[in-house]
């Protein structure tokens, strides 16, 4: 990455009309940004690519049916980096592929290791970004990801967006379809937050539909947004689609999205992601519950 092409994504970040200004806030960023693509390669190998795992909960007996596997970077130097700090820099710079299916294996393995301490067989998530849906390595990455741990196909789930149908709806089609036939289960992320095309929930072959968090912290509060976020998950439950409730931080919104028929539910209020450590004692604690 070049200085031009940093200055250039900050230019498409703030809109067509601003020029990216080399001002010393700018220029701050713009090595921080270098120092991290120049320490992602060398990252991968040491493994400070960890997932964490917050719990997925089946409304109807409150227990830990999944995790949603997502993504740290431990960081010798700056500690534990949030995606935001990195998922777009990695997309950038064409590292996404290697990190993604470095992620995938990771998180079969987890999978198994969930199974072997627990007895329980509860399934996994992982984010799969658009760029990563534009090829067909993805496809190949699940499939050894899957064989390496030898994990059944459908205890994982790929998480997609909205927006990863933008780029070539009919190739992402085709990678979901590959997908599909080694049997995993595809959940749509962030649901209603972007383009949110209602035809994605018939075109697309989900399993899962995740309605996101602004939706679900505006229920309680405005009757026009509980009755859109009922709708919807009527409209789930007649596709045969499974409706999760994202970002579900206080009992009302657990409450909410119970009377309102939804499958799952995922958020603080449950849990916060954790350590794979402490994601196995949530685990058990729920069983024993
Ligand atoms: P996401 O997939 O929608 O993940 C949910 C995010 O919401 C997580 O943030 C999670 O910590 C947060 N969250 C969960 N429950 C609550 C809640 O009750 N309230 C609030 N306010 N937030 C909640 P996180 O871990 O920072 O991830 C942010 C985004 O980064 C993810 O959104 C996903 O788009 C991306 N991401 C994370 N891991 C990966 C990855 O491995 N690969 C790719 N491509 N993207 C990833
Ligand atoms: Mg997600
Ligand atoms: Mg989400």
């Amino acid at each position: 990455t070049t200085h031009a092409d940093v200055a250039m994504y900050e230019a498409m970040d703030h809109g067509k009309n601003t020029f990216a200004l080399f001002e010393d806030t700018m220029h701050e960023q713009l090595l921080e940004r270098l120092a991290l693509d120049n320490d992602f390669a060398p990252s991968l190998e040491r493994e400070e690519f960890v997932l964490v795992y917050q719990p997925l909960i089946a409304l109807t007996t409150g227990e830990i049916c999944g995790f949603e596997g997502l993504c740290r970077w431990d960081h010798p130097v700056h500690g534990r980096l949030a995606p935001d700090k990195f998922i777009t820099l990695a997309e950038e710079s064409g590292r996404i592929s290697a990190l993604g299916s470095y992620l995938v294996r990771q998180a079969c393995k987890d999978a198994i290791r969930f199974t072997t301490l627990t007895g329980e067989t509860p399934y996994v998530t992982v984010n799969v970004s658009p760029r990563q849906l534009a090829s067909t390595e993805i496809i190949d990455s699940v499939y050894d990801g899957l064989g390496e741990a030898g994990l059944e196909p459908g205890r994982l789930v790929l998480e997609i967006t909205e927006s990863a149908m933008m780029l070539d709806f009919d190739v992402a089609l085709k990678h979901l379809e590959g997908l599909k036939e080694l049997g995993v289960s595809l959940a749509l992320d962030d649901f209603g937050s972007g383009f949110s095309s209602l035809n994605l929930l018939h075109k697309l072959p989900l399993d899962v539909v995740k309605l996101d968090r602004l939706f679900i912290s505006d229920v309680t509060s405005d009757a026009g947004a509980g009755q859109i976020v009922r709708s919807i998950a009527g409209m789930c439950q007649s596709l045969g689609i499974k409706a999760l409730a994202e970002g579900v931080e206080t009992r009302e919104d657990d409450e909410f999205i119970r009377s309102a028929g939804f499958d799952l539910g995922q958020g603080y209020y449950y849990a916060r992601p954790a350590d794979f450590d402490d994601a196995v004692q949530l685990l058990r604690r729920s069983e024993a519950a």
